[in-house]
Protein backbone atom coordinates (compact mmCIF):
# COMPACT_ATOMS: atom_id res chain seq x y z
CA UNK A 1 0.00 0.00 0.00
CA UNK A 2 1.17 3.50 -0.66
CA UNK A 3 -0.01 6.36 1.50
CA UNK A 4 0.87 9.62 -0.15
CA UNK A 5 -0.70 12.17 2.67
CA UNK A 6 0.62 10.48 5.70
CA UNK A 7 -0.08 13.70 7.79
CA UNK A 8 -3.83 13.23 7.48
CA UNK A 9 -3.39 9.10 8.19
CA UNK A 10 -5.69 8.80 10.01
CA UNK A 11 -5.10 7.07 13.79
CA UNK A 12 -7.10 3.68 13.05
CA UNK A 13 -5.38 3.05 9.77
CA UNK A 14 -1.86 3.67 11.04
CA UNK A 15 -2.66 0.95 13.87
CA UNK A 16 -4.20 -1.41 11.60
CA UNK A 17 -0.71 -1.09 8.97
CA UNK A 18 1.23 -1.84 12.02
CA UNK A 19 -0.93 -4.48 13.64
CA UNK A 20 -0.86 -6.29 10.06
CA UNK A 21 3.07 -5.92 9.91
CA UNK A 22 3.13 -7.73 13.19
CA UNK A 23 0.71 -10.49 12.75
CA UNK A 24 2.11 -11.00 9.46
CA UNK A 25 5.29 -9.77 9.26
CA UNK A 26 7.26 -9.70 5.85
CA UNK A 27 10.60 -11.27 5.38
CA UNK A 28 10.79 -12.89 8.50
CA UNK A 29 12.70 -16.25 8.93
CA UNK A 30 16.35 -16.15 8.45
CA UNK A 31 17.98 -17.69 5.13
CA UNK A 32 21.11 -20.55 5.00
CA UNK A 33 23.13 -18.41 2.62
CA UNK A 34 26.56 -17.01 3.20
CA UNK A 35 26.04 -13.73 0.85
CA UNK A 36 23.84 -12.13 3.24
CA UNK A 37 25.38 -9.77 5.92
CA UNK A 38 24.06 -10.76 9.46
CA UNK A 39 23.42 -8.36 11.97
CA UNK A 40 22.38 -8.27 15.64
CA UNK A 41 20.54 -5.95 17.36
CA UNK A 42 19.75 -5.79 21.01
CA UNK A 43 17.75 -2.97 22.81
CA UNK A 44 18.23 -3.41 26.43
CA UNK A 45 15.56 -0.88 27.31
CA UNK A 46 13.03 -3.14 25.98
CA UNK A 47 12.71 -7.46 25.57
CA UNK A 48 14.09 -6.47 21.80
CA UNK A 49 16.45 -8.83 20.38
CA UNK A 50 16.66 -8.84 16.23
CA UNK A 51 18.73 -10.66 13.98
CA UNK A 52 18.81 -9.04 10.23
CA UNK A 53 20.38 -11.16 7.30
CA UNK A 54 21.36 -8.53 4.02
CA UNK A 55 21.65 -9.22 0.84
CA UNK A 56 23.37 -6.55 -1.67
CA UNK A 57 24.30 -6.61 -5.51
CA UNK A 58 25.83 -4.17 -7.34
CA UNK A 59 24.28 -1.03 -4.97
CA UNK A 60 20.71 -2.72 -4.14
CA UNK A 61 19.11 -3.75 -1.46
CA UNK A 62 18.17 -7.33 -3.07
CA UNK A 63 16.71 -8.56 0.22
CA UNK A 64 16.29 -8.61 3.89
CA UNK A 65 15.50 -10.98 6.16
CA UNK A 66 15.19 -11.29 9.93
CA UNK A 67 13.92 -13.05 13.03
CA UNK A 68 14.31 -12.20 16.83
CA UNK A 69 12.17 -11.91 20.29
CA UNK A 70 10.84 -8.24 20.13
CA UNK A 71 7.67 -6.20 21.08
CA UNK A 72 5.42 -5.24 18.70
CA UNK A 73 6.25 -2.07 17.98
CA UNK A 74 9.76 -3.16 17.04
CA UNK A 75 8.40 -6.25 14.94
CA UNK A 76 6.03 -4.38 12.96
CA UNK A 77 8.67 -2.11 12.32
CA UNK A 78 11.28 -4.31 11.48
CA UNK A 79 8.59 -6.05 8.84
CA UNK A 80 7.74 -2.57 7.56
CA UNK A 81 11.24 -1.41 7.00
CA UNK A 82 11.98 -4.42 4.92
CA UNK A 83 9.07 -3.76 2.81
CA UNK A 84 10.52 -0.25 2.44
CA UNK A 85 13.71 -1.35 2.06
CA UNK A 86 14.07 -3.94 -0.79
CA UNK A 87 14.44 -3.54 -4.33
CA UNK A 88 15.84 0.14 -3.37
CA UNK A 89 19.56 1.15 -4.08
CA UNK A 90 21.91 2.22 -1.59
CA UNK A 91 21.94 5.95 -1.76
CA UNK A 92 17.86 5.97 -1.83
CA UNK A 93 17.96 3.66 1.18
CA UNK A 94 19.95 6.09 3.12
CA UNK A 95 18.09 8.88 2.34
CA UNK A 96 14.65 7.10 3.20
CA UNK A 97 16.88 5.88 6.20
CA UNK A 98 17.91 9.54 7.38
CA UNK A 99 14.26 10.99 6.59
CA UNK A 100 13.18 7.73 8.86
CA UNK A 101 15.16 9.29 11.41
CA UNK A 102 14.58 12.29 11.03
CA UNK A 103 10.68 11.78 11.87
CA UNK A 104 11.17 10.53 14.66
CA UNK A 105 13.42 13.12 15.89
CA UNK A 106 10.39 15.64 15.20
CA UNK A 107 13.00 17.39 12.59
CA UNK A 108 11.88 18.00 8.92
CA UNK A 109 11.78 14.93 6.91
CA UNK A 110 10.28 14.10 3.05
CA UNK A 111 7.09 11.57 4.33
CA UNK A 112 6.74 10.95 0.58
CA UNK A 113 9.40 9.09 0.89
CA UNK A 114 8.89 7.06 3.69
CA UNK A 115 5.85 4.96 2.28
CA UNK A 116 4.66 2.65 5.22
CA UNK A 117 7.07 3.83 7.93
CA UNK A 118 5.02 6.79 7.83
CA UNK A 119 2.84 5.06 10.32
CA UNK A 120 5.41 5.95 12.83
CA UNK A 121 5.06 9.90 12.73
CA UNK A 122 4.07 10.06 16.49
CA UNK A 123 6.33 7.97 18.34
CA UNK A 124 8.17 10.52 19.25
CA UNK A 125 5.04 11.46 22.10
CA UNK A 126 6.44 7.82 23.32
CA UNK A 127 10.23 8.85 24.10
CA UNK A 128 10.99 5.17 25.67
CA UNK A 129 9.17 2.82 22.59
CA UNK A 130 11.25 5.38 19.54
CA UNK A 131 14.07 2.54 20.81
CA UNK A 132 12.01 -0.07 19.43
CA UNK A 133 10.88 1.92 16.30
CA UNK A 134 15.04 2.53 15.33
CA UNK A 135 16.19 -0.86 16.08
CA UNK A 136 16.16 -2.37 12.95
CA UNK A 137 16.94 0.43 10.99
CA UNK A 138 19.93 1.01 12.84
CA UNK A 139 20.61 -2.96 11.81
CA UNK A 140 19.96 -1.62 8.37
CA UNK A 141 22.32 1.07 7.77
CA UNK A 142 24.92 -0.29 9.56
CA UNK A 143 25.20 -3.20 7.26
CA UNK A 144 24.93 -0.76 3.93
CA UNK A 145 27.59 1.35 5.56
CA UNK A 146 29.87 -2.08 5.52
ZN1 LIG B 1 10.43 -2.84 22.09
Amino acid sequence: MYLERCDIMDQNLKRSIMLEHYQNPKNKGLVEDETYLKINMNNESCIDEINLMVKLDKGIIKDIKFDGEACAICISSTSIMTDTLIGKDIETAKKIIQNYYNMIEEKAYDENILEQAAVYNDISKQPNRKKCALLSWWGIEKAIKK
